[in-house]
């Protein structure tokens, strides 16, 4: 994997997390883009070189809404870039990590995603994003 290249933030409002962020962060939101297949708006801070992504739900079945149900507001998931992701896949499936999705999906902000099971990951929703060429 090449980097962290975001963390993920459950947030109930992008509009009271936007500007809060936009204080802790000293840097403006420069892009906010729906996922509409996620249930999900999302909003982008450049903070060096990892990003930081807050995750709003837009419907009461997002994966969003039911992890603020059930924790509320925080850290969601950490995202690492990779080169090529279909092969970091089938590695990583190899070894006995799980999968939420077989292929890759789109996700927000030019990427292809793929998500692995926390239960296999120590607790940890992970990402896998390869920039989309
Ligand atoms: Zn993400």
């Amino acid at each position: 994997m090449l980097k962290i290249e975001h963390l993920g933030i459950a947030v109930k409002s992008l509009a009271d997390a936007i500007p809060l962020y936009e204080q802790l962060l000293n840097t403006p939101c420069y892009k906010t883009e729906e996922v509409v297949t996620e249930g999900v708006n999302t909003a982008f801070f450049a903070t060096g070189d990892a990003k930081i992504e807050l995750l709003e739900a837009t419907k009461n079945d997002s994966p969003i809404a039911k992890f603020i149900d059930k924790k509320g507001p925080g850290i969601h998931h950490v995202a690492f870039e990779v080169e090529n992701i279909e092969a970091e896949m089938k590695r990583l499936q190899a070894l006995g990590f799980e999968l939420l999705n077989e292929i890759p999906k789109n996700g927000a902000d030019n990427k292809l995603v793929c998500f692995l099971h926390p239960k296999t990951t120590g607790g940890v929703l992970v990402e896998l994003c390869q920039e989309k060429k």
